[in-house]
């Protein structure tokens, strides 16, 4: 309804229409019928009569059946009122009456003044003036006291119309002054200059072309203070009428002219706004289509963004993988030579800086080989696996463990003096040796050899310092395995049995 009073009528109806389907889908009769009468003016603004009049019916139907005296009416009125408007006297005048007896039966009296009032039109314009008559003096003093401006002033109106085709004008322009002065009243500027127009053509017919000439140069005024353009044009015709009677015939066509140059300027600025409104909608069309374009742009452009962060974040991935892949050992999963050659290097840097001690453990398991030949190379490998990841569960977190060569494993020990490192080395030879493997071909017993050496400020770089546990180790092999042996000048004592810490007591390789 709001979209009908801002003039934008399709928008009114679409959602008119679909809350009468809300209504009717809700079964709630009432909101129906008056959405049904709200639905028929809209469609009636929009000159859809087929569906109006269909609509109004129904909802006279509805309104009767509820109860709803008021709405029946005024369904009613307005279905008369369609006929009216397409020039059928009869069927506005028996519409407009039922409604009247439904109001009357109501003692809905505004109803009442409102159909008597269109009744007269319906019924003067059937020819039936003493009928209309009647309705017109039923209804002027029922509006007056009632209060109803606007019907009292369209009844004065019919009445005054009346009255000129009775061959009354006198009366007739009283009946029009009235009703003028009332329209003035309510702001009503068109319909005063349309009386203006009427008042015309009737005092032409009755032969009073001085006061018709007076009439259509007042309603020429005020159609054009008011910018009733149509209006304005229809004057210049009733005053040419005026003049033709009083047979100023170049006067008449001088105000045929303007007439038509009035309606052609009409016809020119409605053009011009035509055109201004089909630009309007042609730009609007197109900023319509650019944004769409740009809006499917926009989502293309996402998604290959989206696809190329997926598609870096997978080659990170793969990146990251490869990198450990080439510093892990692919069958015990430590670090592999090249990654502990680059750990010891930054660990001995780091501890030069600091004056800090690095150890470093080497471990051999012990006749390997025979297990090789024994159970086969892949148990072998079960087996180296299984033996790094009892070496790795024993480290602490800064140490480095990592698979040296065949079946040697490294351990580096940052921040280590000789005595942790020995410490650690033991344990690491409890863990393997006290607790036999578990295989497929049963308990298997095994057990390691272990070198270890501890930086010296004397011997500060990697491959001394491997030198010198590599000694150590083959030390341990040498006094009969399965021990733990420092290099030499990093302890004292002589080599001890199987299971204890030996110390290197050789003069060095
Ligand atoms: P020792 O106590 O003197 O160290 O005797 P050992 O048998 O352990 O030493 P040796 O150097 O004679 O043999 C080492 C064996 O380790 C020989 C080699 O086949 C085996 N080996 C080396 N790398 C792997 C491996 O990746 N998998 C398996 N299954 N065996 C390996
Ligand atoms: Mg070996
Ligand atoms: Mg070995």
């Amino acid at each position: 309804m709001l979209d009908c009073r801002l003039g934008r009528h399709d928008e009114a109806a679409l959602a008119l229409d679909e809350l009468c389907n809300e209504a009717r889908i809700h079964a709630d009769e009432r909101l129906l019928a008056w959405v049904l009468v709200e639905r028929a003016r809209a469609r009636s603004l929009l000159r859809d009569r087929g569906c109006c009049a269909e609509l109004l019916q129904e909802a006279a139907l509805l309104a009767r059946r509820l109860g709803l005296a008021r709405l029946e009416t005024m369904a009613l009125t307005n279905l008369g009122m369609l006929h009216g408007q397409d020039g059928e006297p009869v069927p506005y005048a028996h519409y407009t009456c039922e409604a009247l007896a439904v109001a009357r039966a109501a003692g809905d009296d505004e109803g009442v003044a409102h159909c008597l009032s269109n009744l007269g039109g319906a019924l003067s314009a059937g020819g039936q003036l003493d009928e209309a008559l009647r309705c017109y003096d039923e209804c002027l003093p029922l509006a007056r006291n009632g209060g109803w401006p606007y019907i009292e002033a369209l009844c004065l109106a019919g009445r005054g119309g009346l009255r000129f085709e009775r061959g009354d004008p006198d009366g007739g322009l009283a009946d029009y002054d009235a009703s003028e002065r009332i329209l003035d009243q309510l702001g009503k500027r068109s319909q005063v200059v349309h009386q203006h127009l009427l008042q015309c053509a009737y005092l032409v017919r009755a032969g009073r072309a001085d006061a018709a000439m007076q009439r259509a140069l007042g309603c020429i005024e005020l159609a054009r203070q008011h910018g009733f353009q149509t209006m304005e044009a229809t004057g210049q015709e009733r005053l040419a009428e005026a003049l033709e009677a009083l047979g100023r015939f170049p006067d008449a066509l001088r105000a045929l002219r303007k007439s038509l140059e009035i309606q052609r300027g009409a016809l020119d600025s409605r053009l011009a706004e035509a055109e201004r409104a089909a630009a309007r909608s042609q730009k609007a069309l197109a900023a319509h289509r650019r944004a769409q374009w740009e809006r499917e742009r926009r989502v293309e452009s996402e998604e290959r963004s989206r696809a190329l962060a997926a598609a870096l974040i997978e080659r990170e991935h793969l990146r990251k993988d490869l990198i450990r892949a080439s510093r892990t050992d692919a069958l015990t999963q430590l670090a592999n030579r090249r990654a502990f050659d680059e750990g010891m290097g930054w660990t001995l840097a780091q501890s030069k800086r600091r004056y800090r001690p690095v150890a470093l453990i080497l471990c051999d398991l012990d006749h390997f080989k025979a297990i090789n030949d024994s159970f086969g190379h892949a148990a072998g490998d079960r087996v180296l696996a299984r033996v790094a990841a009892r070496l790795a569960g024993r480290v602490r977190a800064g140490d480095l463990v990592a698979r040296w060569g065949g079946e040697e494993f490294a351990v580096l020990l940052p921040d280590t003096e000789l005595g942790g490192a020995l410490a650690l080395a033991e344990a690491l030879r409890q863990a393997i040796a006290d607790a036999p493997l578990t295989t497929a071909a049963g308990p298997l017993n095994i057990s390691l050899s272990l070198g270890v050496a501890v930086t010296r400020p004397d011997m500060l770089d990697a491959d001394a310092l491997l030198r010198s546990a590599d000694l150590a180790l083959y030390e341990a092999k040498a006094r009969g395995r399965n021990r733990v042996v420092a290099a030499r000048g990093e302890g004292q004592g002589a080599a001890r049995g199987r299971g204890h810490i030996d110390r290197d007591s050789r003069s060095g390789a």
